[in-house]
């Protein structure tokens, strides 16, 4: 690792290799971090070794990682694993940490990948010893090869039904699926239908997966608008909501999920500005076509800077690289257009699905917005809906500061599995829009860094 790059690039998922290799494939010298020990990010994790052997348990999505962890490896990229980016300074100084050792480099161009989140799912009983999200239910299988059997899935979403078919693949017993998408979702997501159809493969590969379910006899409970989880040490039953009446399903295992939004916690600790999109419900990151984000030298590409997609993070990887190799003076305007515009062709076609997508699978506010006082909001500081409820009735009117007065989203995870809670409940509880209640605002260090390693820091010549 050197001291300064023209490029560096922060995730090796879909976005951050497609940049690396393309930037490497002009010949620039880049660096990319990933704090996981392999190449692929969410949906190729595992991909050089994965741990299911029987190439169906995935799909064929999956294994189109294989090909770009490949490339990744064979280009002249120094790509480090195991790299936890716990800062990235407006004036591009990245803060490090590699195998317990912390260092500060700088970079002319940086991209930060970072990729996406599950969208909290704050229900009673949420955080539950055995409740975890469907994506951790996935992890495991990717890297481990462990799952649970007999578990119940609950929640919305594509995601929610190929890992669900992932786990019927791999041989795994599901005992139901509750599946929260609202009825009146479907109707609303009609007027989409068309253009979702001249979308690359996306509908019938959904209609696939939701017959698999089917065919496997796992029961998938429709229509589902109330959700709370019982147990005492661990989760014991699930208790649900359809129609007028509750049911209730005995369980040891429970996954919720309910889509994916971007991580935001480093374009925001940054300083790059971010914007509410009320058709994703999150928070994204303002960008240019070119990725570029409000902060000169920093480009987000990929579900970071809004949810598109694997295929789509790749196209705007390579698009992102592209803007920042003419800034370095790599390649010239001509150059830059003439290779970004196939990618753009197809970064539109992927593009394509997403409003049928995002109108279908919005989540019920009800599962946004916890109604009930005693739900945990924030789980590293345990603060609790009536925390927040209180706080907002004495004056309280935003994220920032909640966290004078509860903690709120000051723990370990810096506000990642609460920020969006906290933006929509302070919004319904104030008749506010969400927009104008804003989010946390975020520094480094974004992840947690011991004084050890800050004490140790090393730092080039030119930073210090
Ligand atoms: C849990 C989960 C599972 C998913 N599974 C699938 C799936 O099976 N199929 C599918 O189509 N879509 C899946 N998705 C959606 C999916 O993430 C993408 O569409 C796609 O992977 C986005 O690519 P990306 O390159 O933008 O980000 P990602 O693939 O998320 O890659 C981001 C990378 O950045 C790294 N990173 C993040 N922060 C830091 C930091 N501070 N320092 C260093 N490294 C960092 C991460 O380790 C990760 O490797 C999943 C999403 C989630 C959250």
């Amino acid at each position: 690792m050197r001291s300064h790059y023209p490029l560096a690039i922060i995730g090796a998922g879909p976005a951050g290799m497609a940049a690396a290799v393309e930037a490497a494939a002009y010949g620039a010298t880049c660096v990319v971090f990933d704090e996981q020990p392999a190449p692929g990010g969410q949906i190729y994790r595992g991909i050089e070794t994965p741990a299911a052997v029987d190439r169906a348990v995935f799909g064929p999505d999956y294994w189109r990682g294989g090909e770009l962890a490949s490339a990744l490896r064979d280009c002249s990229a120094d790509y480090v694993p195991e790299a936890t980016v716990w800062q990235v300074s407006a004036i591009r100084e990245i803060g490090v940490t590699v195998g317990g050792a912390a260092s500060l480099i700088t970079a002319d161009q940086v991209i930060v990948a970072t990729g996406a989140l599950e969208r909290p799912f704050p229900v009673p009983g949420w955080t539950l010893p055995s409740v975890m999200t469907a994506g951790g239910a996935q992890v495991l299988l990717k890297s481990a090869a462990l799952a649970a059997d007999g578990a119940v899935f609950a929640g919305t979403g594509p995601l929610l039904y190929l890992i669900v078919w992932q786990y019927l693949q791999a041989g795994v017993s599901v005992k139901a699926v509750l599946d929260t998408t609202p009825g009146a979702n479907y109707l609303r997501a009609a007027r989409y239908l068309p253009a979702a159809l001249r979308a690359p493969g996306y509908l019938g590969k959904g209609i696939q997966l939701l017959r698999g379910i089917k065919k496997a006899g796992v029961p998938l409970v429709r229509g589902v608008t109330d959700l709370r989880l019982l147990g005492e040490d661990a989760v014991s039953a699930v208790e649900y909501r359809r129609g007028g009446g509750w049911r209730r399903i005995e369980t040891d295992q429970v996954f919720l999920h309910q889509g994916v939004v971007p991580n935001v916690n480093l374009s925001y600790s940054i300083g790059c500005r971010h914007a509410w999109n009320e058709a994703q419900l999150c928070w994204q990151a303002v960008t240019d076509s070119w990725g570029r984000s409000t902060v000169e030298g920093i480009a987000i590409a990929g579900d970071g800077a809004g949810i598109n997609g694997a295929v789509a993070a790749e196209h705007q990887g390579r698009i992102a690289a592209l803007a920042a190799l003419c800034r370095l003076g790599t390649i010239d305007v001509q150059e830059r257009e003439r290779r970004a515009a196939p990618l753009r062709t197809a970064l539109a076609a992927e593009r394509r699905i997403r409003p049928f997508l995002e109108t279908l699978y919005r989540p019920l506010k009800r599962f946004r917005v916890p109604g009930d006082d005693d739900t945990v909001v924030c789980r590293c500081e345990e603060v609790k809906v009536a925390e927040i409820r209180n706080a907002v009735a004495v004056g309280c009117v935003g994220p920032n500061q909640l966290k004078s007065f509860s903690r709120c989203g000051m723990g370990p995870c810096q506000g990642r599995l609460c920020g969006l809670t906290v933006s929509e409940l302070i919004a319904d509880l104030t008749d506010l829009p969400v927009s104008e209640v804003g989010y946390y605002r975020l520094r480094s260090p974004i992840k947690p860094l011991l004084l050890e390693e800050l004490a140790e820091l090393q730092v080039p010549a030119a930073a210090e």
